[in-house]
């Protein structure tokens, strides 16, 4: 686990997350503008995206619901 500089697509707030060896996105929300979205940590370092703009592979309620074995909800 490693930490990265992220920019809020919304407000441009930085802010420091905590990255997970798989690559999988989360949800992230922002402290200054109370607003989510997804970062998803690449080789290259990580991406953003809005809430609701991200693809499918790209989005973690997308892929909960596509791998269909959270067990949840
Ligand atoms: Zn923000």
């Amino acid at each position: 686990m490693s930490t990265v500089t992220i920019n809020c697509p919304y407000c441009s707030g930085e802010q420091t997350v905590s990255t997970h060896s798989n690559f999988a996105p989360f949800y992230v929300n922002c402290p200054e503008c109370a607003r989510r979205f997804i970062a998803e940590p690449t080789q290259l370092g990580i991406t953003i995206f809005r809430d609701g703009e991200a693809p499918c592979c790209s989005d973690p309620d997308c892929r909960d619901i596509e791998m269909g074995d959270s067990g949840q909800d």
